[in-house]
């Protein structure tokens, strides 16, 4: 029930540690803290992690309080564990997660979950469900196997006979909730398996703790706070509960305050504050994120279903990690997909779009059938020989790199951009008038393509240079970005916009977001609004405050060279500040 938000519900996740401290008197102040902070409208109740197990009466005690108190509550369980009377010793357990080789700890685990089964439900499991033990017995039991196909079939068994089953014996009506944690293309080392997995529960919920991209373990982009979300919703439609974060190595209220706005964005139906004692005990940011969410809810009101461009990253894959999501802070949408797009107009594949052993098929179709597919360098290194033989290119990757330091517009006989900071790009050669190049790098009088073109079919292939380090896509020049947004857009995705370090939500409704992140130069920056649609201007819905009518920004014309065509663009000129956000739509 959404008793404090229209567009979202408030949780917080209730480790087992801080369930067994609890007094009456203790809830009762915490509870009154966060209601009057946040607003609480459910929890996690958690009956087991690490040594920790929560009595009956302890659980009890705190769910009839908060129950009254109007608070739905729901179970938890981390599947991590200490060392207990009959297990085998001398494991290497990262995390104290469990071996699920081993007799005592499989009989454990059945205990947990039906234990827990018994009090609530609906259960979910913090994402420590994975596997990586690597002692005798699961070496012996691995055989012939890689650790990959092992795991996936243990981790089918645990979900199976040591979760579900036993949940389900003694509560029929339970709901199974698995969380996936915010490192993706690592799942499938560690026997996270949602493919098989989402047969198997009966709801899943998404990481978004993306904390300090620098300096954070996984070194995440903000973005995925967005686009990991959308990628589940995608993988279980209509199943994804929710997305969950955390200030751990945040430092700034601004980066914990946007993972929740990305999440929300994203439409996750509920936003996780991992956890109570971490909003409670020396927190600056809650406060700060009861009076976001109000801001949020009234932003959301309205806003139709996200969109972006298609992204397959299918599931078990990895490759160019987070490259999406680079493109998402470039102010890209990108909606992430674990399904090959048959249907979009365009799509981006990236490396880990290789992991589908069909793709060149699929590719070649797509293309040929009238698709526009954008490629990235990394794809193309491990597909070029099959392309080229399939017929989509000549084009090849000379194993080379060069550091640009100048960009060309083609096709603009004043799109030239001199003097950049040098970035590593790979280099590719083709075939002069077989393929076209829309954007050159070069240094001295070496240049190259960047974004280079190619036909086939009634579609086209595009084949993008991503720099050695990816994160150099932020200090690329906009102008130079704008071509790959250009190709990029399609009929439902007709506006763009120039610059970095921000983001734009897309939806359906015609309507869109802009975020620009507090990072690394925290400045205003102006920013030009394009579409090819001939509009009138652009309007802030409701944002500012001082316009309650919404703000227009009249839009005006400007002519676009590309390609030997010269077309309209409607432009409008508006203003990012850091860690504020807009909504708008064209009029
Ligand atoms: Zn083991």
């Amino acid at each position: 029930m959404n008793r404090h938000y229209r567009n979202f519900r408030t949780v917080v996740y209730i480790p087992a540690q801080v369930a067994s401290r609890f007094t009456p008197e203790s809830l009762a102040s915490d509870h009154a803290f966060l209601e009057k902070t946040i607003g609480l409208d459910k929890v996690y109740l958690e009956s087991h992690r690490d040594g920790c197990d929560v009595d009956k009466e302890q659980l009890l005690m705190i769910k009839s309080f908060l129950e009254e108190k109007g608070v739905t509550v729901s179970g938890g369980i981390t599947t991590t564990i200490d060392d207990f009377e009959g297990t085998e010793k001398g494991k290497r357990r990262i995390f104290h997660t469990f071996c699920y080789t081993d007799p005592a700890m499989r009989e454990r685990l059945k205990e947990i979950s039906a234990y827990t089964a018994s009090l609530f439900d609906e259960i979910i499991l913090d994402d420590f469900f994975f596997t990586n033990c690597t002692c005798e017995r699961c070496i012996r039991e691995k055989g012939d196997r890689d650790w990959t196909t092992f795991r996936r079939e243990l981790m089918r068994d645990v979900s199976e006979n040591l979760i579900v089953k036993p949940a389900k014996a003694v509560n029929p009506g339970v709901k199974m909730v698995i969380k996936y944690p915010n490192w993706r293309e690592s799942y499938h080392f560690d026997g996270y398996v949602p493919e098989v997995q989402r047969e198997i529960f009966d709801a899943t919920y998404t990481g978004t703790e993306t904390r300090s991209p620098a300096f954070a373990d996984q070194h995440l982009p903000e973005y995925l706070s967005y686009s990991l979300v959308r990628w589940m919703d995608n993988a279980w439609p209509g199943r994804n509960g929710g997305g969950w974060f955390d200030p751990f190595q945040c430092w700034s209220t601004d980066r914990y305050l946007e993972q929740a706005y990305l999440t929300a964005f994203a439409q996750a139906g509920e936003l996780m504050h991992f956890c109570w004692s971490d909003l409670l005990i020396d927190s600056p940011f809650v406060a700060a994120m009861g009076i976001q969410l109000k801001k949020i809810d009234a932003l959301m009101d309205g806003t139709g279903k996200p969109k972006g461009v298609p992204v397959y990253l299918p599931f078990a894959s990895s490759g160019e990690n987070h490259l999406e999501m680079r493109l998402g802070m470039l102010g890209l949408p990108i909606e992430a997909t674990p399904f090959f797009p048959e249907k979009a107009e365009k799509l981006l594949l990236t490396e880990s779009a290789l992991t589908d052993d069909q793709i060149i098929d699929k590719l070649v179709r797509f293309v040929e059938n009238g698709g526009d597919a954008v490629i990235t360098s990394g794809f193309f290194r491990e597909a070029q020989e099959k392309l080229r033989s399939a017929g989509l290119t000549e084009a090849r990757l000379t194993g080379r790199r060069y550091a640009v330091t100048r960009y060309h517009v083609t096709g603009d006989d004043a799109g030239y951009i001199l003097d950049r900071k040098p970035i590593l790009f790979p280099e590719i050669v083709h075939g002069n008038n077989d393929s076209w190049s829309l954007l050159n790098g070069g240094d001295g009088d070496l240049h190259a393509s960047i974004l280079l073109r190619s036909t086939y079919g009634k579609g086209r292939l595009y084949l993008f240079a991503v720099p050695d380090n990816d994160a150099d896509l932020y200090r690329m020049p906009a102008e130079a970005v704008d071509v790959l947004k250009r190709t990029l857009l399609d009929g439902s995705l007709d506006t763009y916009v120039s610059g970095a370090d921000f983001s734009m939500f897309s939806y359906d409704d015609g309507s869109f977001i802009l975020y620009r992140y507090v990072k690394g130069d925290v400045r205003p920056a102006h920013v030009t609004v394009r579409t090819r649609k001939p509009v009138k201007a652009l309007v802030d819905t409701h944002t500012d405050p001082r316009f309650p009518e919404g703000r227009r920004f009249p839009a005006h014309p400007v002519t676009v060279q590309e390609d030997f065509e010269e077309y309209t663009e409607y432009c409008a000129d508006v203003m990012l500040i850091p860690g504020l956000f807009r909504k708008y739509r064209w009029e």
